[in-house]
C-alpha cells in the first residue's frame, strides 16, 4: 500500500471483478436494440474506470470526453461544477452513456444530463464508479453504480488529490497529515 494512505477500501481484485459485473448489466441493457452508444467519460477522474469498463463491453462504442472541475486543489466541491470543453460528438437521436467516477453531492452529473439532453439524445443512461449518497444534494441517481461508499475522500482507481494518487489500483483514504502538508 502507498505509505500516503490511511487504509485502503476497495482492493484491486474487488474493483476488477465489480467493474465486470457492471459491465455484464450494460450490455445486457444494450444488446439487441442498439447498434452503437456514444461513451461520454467525464475528465480526468473517470479515466481509469472507463478504460477497464469499456474492455468489457460488447456493445460497440464511441469515446467521448468531457473535461470538468468541481474540487480544484481541495477536497471541498466548488459551489457549482464547471465544464472545460466541449462534446466532439452530435449526440442528437444517439444512445448516449454518461460515465464519472465518483457522484457525490450529485451536481456534476445533474448538470452534465441536463446539457446532453437538451441535444435529444435517442436514450441517455448513467454509470459511476461509486457513490457517496450521503453527500447528495438533489434526487439524482445512477443507472449503474460500482460500489456505495460511506462519506470519506478517497483517492486512487482514477481519483485524485491535488493531482496525486490517480495511477493507484485500489481505492483508499489518505492519512491526515497529507492534508496538512500539501503546498
Ligand atoms: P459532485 O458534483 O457529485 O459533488 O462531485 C463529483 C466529483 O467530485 C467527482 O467527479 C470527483 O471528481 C469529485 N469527488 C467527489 N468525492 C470525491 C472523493 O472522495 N475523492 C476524490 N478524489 N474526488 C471526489
Ligand atoms: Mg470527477
Amino acid at each position: 500500500m502507498n505509505t500516503d494512505l490511511e487504509k485502503v477500501i476497495l482492493s484491486a481484485d474487488e474493483i476488477n471483478t465489480r467493474v465486470q459485473e457492471i459491465a455484464i448489466e450494460i450490455n445486457q441493457n444494450y444488446e439487441g436494440s442498439v447498434r452503437e452508444v456514444i461513451l461520454i467519460t467525464l475528465l480526468d477522474g473517470a479515466i481509469v474506470f472507463t478504460a477497464d469498463l469499456i474492455r468489457h463491453l460488447s456493445v460497440p462504442i464511441r469515446l467521448d470526453c468531457i473535461r470538468v472541475s468541481s474540487y480544484g486543489n481541495s477536497t471541498n466541491p466548488e459551489t457549482a461544477p464547471r465544464i472545460l470543453g466541449s462534446l466532439k460528438s452530435d449526440v442528437q437521436d444517439k444512445h448516449v452513456l454518461l460515465v464519472d467516477d465518483i457522484l457525490d453531492t450529485g451536481n456534476t452529473m445533474k448538470k452534465i444530463v441536463n446539457e446532453v439532453s437538451v441535444q435529444k439524445p435517442a436514450s441517455l443512461r448513467t454509470c459511476v464508479f461509486l457513490d457517496k449518497p450521503e453527500r447528495r444534494q438533489n434526487n439524482f441517481q445512477a443507472d449503474w453504480s460500482g460500489f456505495s461508499i460511506p462519506d470519506e475522500f478517497v483517492v486512487g482507481y482514477g481519483l485524485d488529490y491535488a493531482g496525486r494518487y490517480r495511477e493507484l489500483p485500489y481505492l483508499g483514504t489518505l492519512k491526515p497529515e497529507i492534508y496538512s502538508h500539501n503546498t
